[in-house]
């Protein structure tokens, strides 16, 4: 998990202010000493880390919050309302222009994942109903045109290129004519990267965005690179003039620096996060919830929006109602896997449960592997197996096990959790019993 080390130290400092019925103006100052050094450490920008504090303890050593009830708990309201406000309180949407076509323009150095972010915003804006055309304008890296087709050929979006031998910028102005030709109405402009920030690449940018005068420039930037991500924002935001910036390789374990600074420095909000390598893994960035997955207070919204996009509440209801007349089946199992599955990577909602610390979490052993494994299992089964496990004998477990890859042991422990699970929904009784709370145990 980003953040992971980060979120450690602060949930430990204030754990420890927590415990202290009373607090006085040392005891706040001296966490906030460790507040200091953990956001340090984190590879947050120096300046932004000095104001930060300045600001908590400004707030917090007041009479007020040291004669409150409940100390430990004010002071951790305050320090979550100023990472807020760090990273720039509310999430901000994509600004779509009034009158189509809307002109998206990528930016960001070689290897930020500009490319690959082109490709999920235009999935994401897909989703919206709107129809993406991503126009390729990085005519220097090899393959960086073949692999914007690629990316459009599995989203089924269209991709504009002149091949590697026009100028980027007549590629750009001509990509509105395309638009408009085949009905696109937002454009997605993947253009070049450079290792460096150099002026080549400065002024080829300055001059499409002249061209094209885009209502979204959006800079992409790699959090693995920590204060250097940082520099680059402002080095780009000062010379075209930047929206809004993507923020990729979250998933990995970046201490989270950049995250945290880069609205401080450079003024402008985080849009979105990159997540993974998938197509799916870019999420609207906010900052409140954000702060609160650091502070160890879970992210239940996400959580339940994640939820909401992928799980079928009808057959959620309708699980419901076998679950308690006990017709529950490996078949419904297996639903529920795939249902779940969709959410996302198991370790990452787990992130999202409020009350698990970092360590906690380091513990929970959930593994999508595992998930992937009952899935083979269940698969292998024919439809009567899967309706009335008890059928499955010697011979049966042996086949299953052969035609999904895994071991006889692996489908005894499959079906014997299963069993578990149905003894004890049985503890539950008829849905009658329920609904007059009346629990029936065996
Ligand atoms: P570009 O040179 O800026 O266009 O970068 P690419 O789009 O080619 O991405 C560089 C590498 O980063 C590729 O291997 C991507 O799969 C990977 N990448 C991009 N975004 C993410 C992300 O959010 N998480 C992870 N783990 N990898 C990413």
């Amino acid at each position: 998990m980003a953040f992971e080390s980060l979120a450690s130290k602060l949930q430990e400092t204030f754990k420890k202010l927590r415990s202290k019925g009373k607090l006085t103006e040392k005891d706040v100052k001296e966490a906030m000493k460790d507040v200091k050094i953990a956001l340090l450490e984190a590879d947050v920008n120096y300046k932004v880390v000095k104001d930060f504090i300045n600001k908590v303890n400004e707030k917090a050593v007041g009479q007020e919050v040291l004669e409150s009830l409940t100390p430990g708990q004010q002071v951790i309201k305050i320090v979550h309302n100023e990472l807020v406000e760090l990273m720039g309180k509310t999430n901000t949407h994509i600004n779509f222009a009034s009158k189509p076509p809307t002109v998206i323009m990528f930016v960001g150095l070689q290897g930020s994942g500009k490319t690959t972010t082109c490709g999920k915003l235009a999935a994401n804006i897909k989703k919206q109903g709107k129809r993406p055309l991503l126009v390729a304008a990085d005519v220097y890296r090899p393959a960086a045109i073949k692999q914007l087709q690629v990316l459009g050929q599995n989203l089924d979006v269209p991709v504009f290129t002149m091949g590697n031998n026009i100028n980027p910028v007549d590629i750009c102005k001509n990509s509105i004519n395309e638009a408009g030709r085949i009905g696109s109405d937002v454009i997605i402009i993947d253009t070049a990267g450079r290792l460096h920030i150099d002026d080549e690449m400065m002024n080829e940018l300055k001059e499409i965005k002249e061209a094209v005068k885009p209502h979204e420039v959006l800079l992409v930037v790699d959090a693995m690179t920590g204060q250097d991500a940082v520099n680059v924002a402002q080095n780009f935001n000062e010379q075209i003039g930047i929206d809004g910036l993507i923020l990729t390789k979250l998933d990995g374990d970046t201490r989270g620096g950049a995250a945290l600074s880069i609205r401080a420095v450079t003024g402008k909000p985080i849009k979105f996060v990159g997540t993974g390598e998938k197509m799916d893994a870019l999420e609207p960035f906010h900052p409140d919830r954000l702060a609160s997955r650091i502070l160890g207070m879970g992210d239940v919204l996400s959580l339940i929006e994640k939820a909401q996009e992928n799980y079928d509440i009808k057959k959620a209801e309708e699980l419901q109602e076998k679950l308690l007349k006990q017709q529950f089946t490996l078949e419904d199992f297996l639903d529920q896997l795939q249902q779940i599955k969709r959410m996302g990577p198991l370790s990452q909602l787990v992130e999202m449960i409020p009350g698990l610390s970092p360590k906690q979490l380091a513990g929970v052993n959930i593994n999508d592997r595992d998930v992937s494994k009952i899935e083979a299992i269940i698969n292998s089964m024919t439809k009567a197996e899967r309706k009335d496990p008890s059928i499955i004998n010697g011979s049966r477990r042996k086949r299953i096990a052969m035609g999904s890859g895994t071991s006889i042991q692996d489908v005894n422990r499959l079906l014997k959790e299963f069993s578990e699970t149905k003894k004890m929904m049985k503890m539950f009784g008829s849905a009658d019993s329920i609904k007059k709370g009346k629990l029936k145990l065996p």
